[in-house]
């Protein structure tokens, strides 16, 4: 079988395209390698996606996806590693087989970067998280330290508020950059420690994590801590499509205003994309234009 359209990953970018495909009456298939629903999945809560005034993540992603089950586009949960462009046709390799379509959408998000420092992969998953959300709770009446200053990090360090002893938040700048409304919040909190002009420079302890070494102006400093969040960027998901050269220098993928990239029929919505504001409401938008110009690529190809 030849589809339409294969859509690689399953967050607002993707969900989207594959409502707007369906209903357009294309032919197709989404892929997704672990849950439904992308970055939202573990987002605590959203307050900025019009007609909900306050939602978790989680419950916007669930919402999204039986909108996408309820039309019926059949959802494959294999991780994408490889996209071949044939010309007018195109091949996605998973690990289980090969799919052939006339069109794909890269909507393939991003992930959290690391920091790169000693004794960091010692305590991932194991002191160290990148989810507030997902592994907050572990720490319940500890201490934990977050770094980064930007909305992530505020957003997810006024989360754990409510559940840690103490925060101290580590950010290399002389600000936070996040949201006003969101830093003033921050600063208020009795329980928060912000340390600027500060990086992390090793991670302490030897079977489980007992801080983090950081450098200041002043020199070294310990800090004490149970668990460690990092906040500082993201990386998008495209190694996958290195072969093609439609990524910049960062990875993101470079496209048109019609979303398609360099390589015809190769299309690409949402965070993954050379853009300035990556949320929920540009994810979906990208989504949806690059679905209305994926029509218009396979209309032209039956001229
Ligand atoms: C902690 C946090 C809080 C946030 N809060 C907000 C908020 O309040 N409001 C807001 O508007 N935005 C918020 N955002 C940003 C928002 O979540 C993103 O902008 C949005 O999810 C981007 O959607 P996307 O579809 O482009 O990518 P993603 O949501 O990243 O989805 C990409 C999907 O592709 C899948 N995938 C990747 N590679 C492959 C592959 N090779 N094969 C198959 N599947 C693959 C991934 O598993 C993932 O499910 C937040 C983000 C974070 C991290």
């Amino acid at each position: 079988m030849i589809y339409d359209v294969l859509i690689i990953g399953s967050g607002p970018a993707g969900m989207t395209a594959a409502i707007y495909a369906k209903r357009a009456n294309l032919n197709v298939m989404m892929f997704e390698k672990g849950a439904p629903g992308g970055q939202i999945v573990n987002t605590f809560e959203v307050e900025n996606y019009p007609g909900f005034k306050k939602l978790s993540g989680y419950e916007l992603a669930t919402n999204m996806f039986e909108h996408v089950l309820e039309l019926g586009v059949p959802v494959t949960f294999e991780e994408v590693k490889n996209v071949i462009d044939l010309g007018k046709i195109k091949e996605v390799h998973t690990e289980n087989g090969i799919y052939q379509t006339k069109t794909v959408l890269i909507a393939t998000g991003v992930v959290p970067r690391s920091l790169g420092v000693p004794n960091e992969d010692k305590f991932q998953a194991n002191g160290i998280s990148w989810c507030a959300i997902c592994d907050g709770p572990l720490y319940k009446d500890k201490k934990v330290i977050v770094v980064g200053g930007g909305n992530s990090a505020v957003e997810e360090s006024l989360f754990l508020t409510n559940i840690a002893t103490h925060i101290t938040v580590v950010q290399n700048l002389d600000h936070l950059t996040a949201d006003p409304k969101a830093v003033e919040l921050l600063k208020q909190a009795k329980n928060v420690d912000i340390i600027y002009n500060a990086e992390v420079k090793e991670f302490l302890g030897d079977a489980q994590l007992e801080g983090a070494r950081i450098q200041t102006k002043e020199g070294f400093k310990d800090i004490q801590a149970d668990g460690v969040f990092e906040y500082i960027g993201l990386v998008p998901i495209t190694t996958f499509v290195s072969d093609l050269n439609i990524t910049n220098s960062m990875g993101y993928v470079e496209v048109s205003d019609t979303f398609e990239t360099k390589v015809p029929g190769i299309f690409s919505a949402g965070d993954c994309n050379v853009k300035k504001i990556r949320q929920i409401v540009t994810a979906v938008s990208d989504g949806a234009i690059a679905t209305q110009n994926i029509i218009k690529y396979l209309e032209n190809q039956h001229e």
